[in-house]
């Protein structure tokens, strides 16, 4: 592994977070144009549609909702996948398309993220701050998501124009956001850009003239991408057993009739093995892999690939299933002990579980303890968890159980928001 590991361009995944409006598709599509990804042709062709519903400048965001054929084979695409590559690294976008439902999109788009791209329209530096920017920092954060780059977004708006000043004051303000919520600060980086008109994304700004503080203050968007990708994974991860959960499942190629995509977590696989399915249990054959868009005999941990199966029906094939070594498959669980971070405040009661791409219901069955900052016993059998407090509680899920192991990372979610998000500490049948 390690010899075919080495000679690999290194990949990196990335998830897009941030308000609504604060430019996160029209960034990508600039990103994809610049890079080579799409054509200027296509975007032309998406500009005379956007220009005819009087929305010209929406061309670039529409090259990501646009539908690819994957999207029209998947059963449930919730989490789109576009590509670009440098002489560097190979990159792959995961986006949750439509913007419904986004939070949980998110939340699977992030479980198989190496980093998180956080995008910030300078001139709306108060709404960037809280609500859905919040939440998705949170969000990163629970998902175990350690790299964050910042794009201080709309460089080029003159209503009003920003400079240097801001970009400092937008950096300090989300700086503290982000160590609050347990960012490392060596770990953010900030840069200013454009995507509506490409300054500093791929293309650098040029060091005279009134953006001439962009070229000394910071590198460009992707420059600082690139930077953030490494490859470097435990070999002992790399020969743990296989743990891959579905993302999405694709049926009717014709030369592959039933696919999955999903990264690796751990382990490895190759053409020929037989993988069990749980909560299932029902075995498949691995007929073929692919990875960074080639077909390879092979794949290892942190990689994102889809898997050709056979000898499995396709009912039993569900987005948020796990694909497991069959020596030592995942086990499925009834509950567990999660130690949370409370961001609602909480009292026994039903909650939607998600576990990356897994989507169930549970209840909160019992407040073991809260905890202070520290992680020190504050309360045994507390009445109720207070927002912003630490805690273990026990969950007990519906639907005879999930597969899970201990140091998984779990969001529970109630009535649409995100009540607290943590780690499991025990499973329990
Ligand atoms: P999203 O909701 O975060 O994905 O934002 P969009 O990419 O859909 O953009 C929202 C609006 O902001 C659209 O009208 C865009 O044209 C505009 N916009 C996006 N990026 C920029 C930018 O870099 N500069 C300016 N001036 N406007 C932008």
């Amino acid at each position: 592994w390690k010899d075919g590991k080495a000679k690999r361009k290194p990949a990196a995944a990335f998830v897009v977070i941030g308000h609504v409006d604060h430019g996160k598709s029209t960034l990508m599509g600039r990103l994809l144009l610049d890079t080579g990804a799409v054509s200027q042709r296509d975007i032309d062709k998406y500009k005379k549609q956007a220009t005819e519903l009087g929305k010209a400048s929406f061309a670039l965001a529409w090259v990501m909702d646009t539908g690819s054929e994957e999207r029209e084979r998947g059963v449930t695409v919730d989490i789109a996948q576009h590509h670009f590559s440098t002489d560097k690294v190979d990159f792959t976008i995961l986006d949750a398309p439509g913007h419904r439902d986004f939070v949980p999109n998110m939340i699977g788009g992030a479980s198989m993220a190496d980093l998180a791209v956080l995008v910030v329209d300078a001139n709306q530096l108060e709404s960037g701050m809280k609500g859905q920017t919040r939440e998705h920092i949170l969000l990163a954060k629970a998902c175990g998501l350690k790299r964050i780059v910042v794009a201080v977004n709309k460089l080029d708006s003159s209503s009003p124009p920003w400079g240097e000043a801001t970009f400092e004051q937008v950096k300090d303000e989300v700086t503290k956001l982000l160590t609050a919520t347990g960012f490392a600060a060596e770990d953010i980086a900030f840069v200013p850009c454009s995507g509506l008109n490409g300054q500093n994304v791929v293309t650098p700004v040029p060091s005279n003239g009134k953006t001439g503080w962009v070229a000394s203050s910071s590198r460009t968007l992707l420059q600082e991408l690139e930077r953030s990708a490494s490859d470097n994974v435990a070999e002992a991860t790399i020969k743990a057993s296989l743990r891959m959960q579905i993302a999405d499942v694709f049926r009717g190629g014709i030369t592959n009739p039933l696919s999955v995509s999903g990264r690796i977590a751990t382990g490895n696989v190759q053409v020929g093995d037989s993988v069990i399915v749980q909560p299932s249990g029902e075995t498949a054959a691995v007929r073929g892999i692919e990875a960074s868009s080639d077909g390879v005999e092979w794949a290892v941990a942190s990689q994102l690939c889809t898997l050709h199966l056979t000898d499995i029906e396709p009912q039993h094939l569900r987005a948020g299933d796990v694909l497991c070594s069959t020596s030592k498959p995942v086990p499925v669980v009834k509950s567990f002990v999660v130690q949370i971070q409370a961001l609602e405040s909480i009292l026994p009661q039903g909650v939607d579980v998600h576990v990356g791409r897994l989507h169930t219901s549970g209840i909160i069955a019992a407040l073991i303890t809260t905890l202070d900052a520290q992680g020190e016993l504050l309360k045994k059998k507390p009445r109720v968890v207070k927002a912003g407090q630490s805690a273990n509680v026990k969950v007990v899920l519906s639907d005879g159980g999930a597969p899970l192991e201990v140091g998984d990372r779990v969001v529970l979610r109630a009535n649409g928001s995100t009540v607290a998000a943590g780690k499991v500490e025990r499973t329990g049948s």
